[in-house]
């Protein structure tokens, strides 16, 4: 049985790495976006490319939602079940910046509402409707088959205080809570649970900000002094679906070059 991932905010930037990387693999992807239809598009034709150069004939399928929207995460996973009938892995990936970089003394409450839905909100009930799915799909696995895994994009903003994106910052610190609960809740289903922490990596999110960031980065502040590439997360993300972490689960990998390295 071919596995199948889904990814939100697959269109561009670190999901689209994401299903590249589990295009290569052989697995079947929902490209999950919010509006950019032909991004959305393209991604998936450069995985079914990707997948042909690996020898691997799989389908990859656009799907639009709001995933701060209820009736359209149930729209999603409707979807997913009716084109290919399983879940092997639910990828949290869709998030947003704030619009401006205002003051923690000035910031908006609409920014701050925004944020939640989509960065927090929107995961936490859709993982909760993807795991249920999950719970039904390992009581039929056979024994030493596989078993479905979540995995969550954070942000080292999580724990790095930027007063300039407060809401941000405490979207991605709610976020974190994620993997552990999930963790704690799906083991005895065996289903993994995993968070992956991205430092700065290249991307439209981050595009405003790279004159910065260049400069930040060849001032040495992170011990691997280049930005981090989308494919960089996607390669962790294809450690965990190919089952490379079989005793480990609530577990947060950095993908941050080093940033979070206290050092003296
Ligand atoms: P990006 O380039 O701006 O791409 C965002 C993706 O999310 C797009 O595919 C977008 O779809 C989709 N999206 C946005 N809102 C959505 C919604 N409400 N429902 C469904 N999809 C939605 O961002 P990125 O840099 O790749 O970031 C991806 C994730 O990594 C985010 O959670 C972000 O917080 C996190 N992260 C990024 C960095 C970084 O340095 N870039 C660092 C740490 C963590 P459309 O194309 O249709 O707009």
């Amino acid at each position: 049985m071919q596995s199948v991932a889904l990814i939100t905010g697959a269109s561009r930037g670190i999901g689209r790495g994401i299903a590249l990387e589990l295009a290569k693999l052989g697995w079947n992807v929902v490209i999950n976006y919010a509006g950019n239809r032909p991004a959305a598009e393209t991604t998936a034709s450069d995985c079914l490319a990707a997948a042909r150069a690996a020898q691997h004939a799989i389908r990859a399928e656009p799907f639009q939602a709001d995933i701060a929207e209820a009736p359209q995460r149930t729209r999603l996973l409707d979807f997913t079940r009716e084109v290919f009938g399983r879940l092997d892995l639910l990828v949290n990936n869709a998030g947003v910046a704030p619009q401006v970089r205002a003051d923690l003394l000035e910031a908006s409450e609409e920014s701050f509402d925004r944020l939640m839905r989509i960065n927090v909100k929107g995961p936490y009930f859709l993982t909760q409707k993807a795991a249920r799915w999950m719970i039904a799909q390992a009581a039929q696995t056979p024994p030493g088959q596989p078993r479905p895994k979540i995995v969550t994009i954070t942000s080292i903003s999580a724990y790095t205080a930027s007063v300039n994106r407060g809401d941000y910052c405490m979207a991605k610190a709610a976020l974190a809570m994620l993997t552990p609960l999930f963790a704690a809740r799906l083991a005895e289903y065996g289903i993994q649970v995993f968070e992956i922490r991205p430092g700065i990596i290249a991307t439209d999110m981050t595009g405003p900000v790279k004159d910065k960031y260049d400069q930040l980065i060849a001032g040495g502040l992170t011990p691997i002094t280049r930005w981090g590439q989308p494919e960089d997360i996607g390669k962790a993300v294809a450690a965990i679906a190919q089952g490379l972490f079989p005793f480990s689960t609530g577990e947060v990998i950095n993908v941050d070059g080093g940033f979070h390295l206290r050092r003296l």
